[in-house]
């Protein structure tokens, strides 16, 4: 899967590799490549555009690090803006609280629905989960046969029902469900080889009737441009949380899997390749960005350059903060270290005296997240430079947080407090270290 996608790219970088130095033109003509490689591997050209324009753009910023030469810092960027194409956030299956917890999957007729169904329980049955599947699909008369094969395999209950109403069954599915301890469901929903209203109609009405903690369309990898209209039309109806990719193992374009996060802003799931029942993977952005860029030892060498520079920046970051130069945004790092320590009282109240405080009412848990919202309705740079607050700008600032100019004036009086404090610590911490120097 994508394997022509991830040759073509890897033989543009190698030509950008030969060249040393880039000119503009150079850039260019490889982003010219990378639209055509992505094109030819059916991504959505709409998606296409919009991610060269993107990368273009970054490559001509000069945006590099000095460790990669001119042709890794072209990788690194496109890597970046693939992986960001994929989703660059967690994308894991979080099952909620309710029992049973309910799966709704959607998606085309002949999308991969039942057999990622069968995938899915599977999967959570490995994860000490005792799911059951419904037979959803009464359309295909053949589906609920099909599901009750699979689930056999992989000895997993499925509720088929006798009737011919598919909301119906989901209701006695859930049902069935908790009668047999079963803690997630799993419905298998009938789909149409293309979008119709009757289909939207009927997982509409499932989605109302059972209120599914999840509803997760199959989406067919080799779906091409058209998976753009599909998804939009599936997102529209029932409001999916996130896809399945299926038949990732085929050997065609798959650029619907590059294509199906942006057009949706939805996360990609899970991955399917292949018919065996534990050929679903958890979709991880970054591992599939990097498997189509191949060029693993480029890769490693970028991320080594990319820790370099963030351990450079925490350093930098680190000096400033010691010479008492701390911003607003520093304040609201602190006030969530604080949070996570376990708030100012169990801090107050493990200092000398600290109990004696937090009785008399001297220390204010709400007041650090006062201050978080003023900070909140700061601009970037106010935050940065907060000597630009002038009169206008803390009533601006007073109303966008919902409270008065004397609070901002006030958080603003105890921010500059705590500066002078961490100057006079960091300068006592100095000193000290000077006089153990000389002795
Ligand atoms: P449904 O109509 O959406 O329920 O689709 P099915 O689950 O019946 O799948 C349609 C066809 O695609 C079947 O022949 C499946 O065996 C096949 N299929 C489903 N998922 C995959 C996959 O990940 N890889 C491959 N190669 N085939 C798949």
């Amino acid at each position: 899967m994508l394997e022509n996608l991830s040759e073509r790219l890897q033989g543009i970088f190698s030509g950008l590799k030969s060249k040393g130095r880039l000119t503009e033109d150079d850039i260019n003509a490889a982003m010219r490549e990378i639209r055509l490689a992505l094109l030819e591997a059916d991504v959505n050209f709409k998606v296409v555009k919009n991610f060269v324009a993107r990368t273009k753009e970054r490559c001509l910023a000069a945006e590099v690090l000095d460790s990669l030469t001119p042709a890794q810092n072209v990788v690194k960027i496109v890597l970046d803006e693939l992986t960001e194409l994929l989703g660059r956030t967690d994308s894991r299956l979080v099952l909620g609280s309710r029992i049973p917890n309910v799966i709704m999957l959607v998606g085309l007729q002949g999308s991969g629905k039942t057999t990622a169904a069968a995938k899915l329980a599977y999967r959570l049955k490995q994860e000490n989960h005792a799911p059951l599947l419904i037979a959803g699909d009464v359309y295909r008369p053949a589906a609920a046969d099909q599901l009750q094969t699979l689930g056999d395999e992989i000895g997993v209950r499925v509720y088929r029902g006798d009737g011919r109403d598919p909301v119906a069954i989901a209701r006695e599915g859930i049902q069935d469900a908790i009668d047999n301890l079963r803690d997630v469901v799993i419905i298998d929903t009938a789909g149409r080889l293309h979008v119709d209203a009757d289909m939207m109609e009927e997982a509409q009405a499932i989605k109302q009737a059972v209120k599914p903690d999840q509803i997760l369309m199959v989406v067919d990898a080799m779906t091409g441009q058209d998976v753009v209209n599909v998804v939009e039309a599936f997102s529209a109806a029932v409001d999916f949380d996130g896809v399945i990719m299926s038949k990732m193992d085929g050997d065609a374009r798959g650029g619907g899997a590059l294509s199906v996060r942006e057009v949706t802003g939805k996360p990609i799931k899970f991955i399917s390749s292949g018919e065996k029942p534990d050929s679903l993977e958890v979709f991880h952005p970054d591992r599939m960005a990097k498997r189509i860029l191949g060029m693993g030892d480029v890769v490693s060498l970028i991320e080594q350059a990319v820790r370099v520079q963030q351990q450079e920046e925490e350093e930098l970051e680190a000096e400033r903060m010691m010479r008492g130069q701390i911003t607003l945004d520093d304040f609201v790092m602190m006030n969530a270290q604080m949070r996570k320590m376990g708030g100012v009282q169990k801090l107050v109240s493990a200092l000398p005296g600290g109990d004696k405080a937090l009785a008399s009412g001297q220390v204010d848990e709400g007041a650090l997240d006062a201050m978080e919202v003023i900070i909140n309705s700061m601009t970037k740079a106010e935050r940065a430079k907060p000597e630009l607050l002038n009169g206008s700008r803390r009533a601006r600032i007073a109303r966008g947080a919902g409270v008065t100019v004397t609070d901002v004036n006030q958080m603003m009086k105890k921010f500059n407090e705590t500066k002078k404090m961490v100057k006079q610590a960091t300068a006592g911490m100095e000193q000290q270290a000077s006089r153990k120097g000389k002795k």
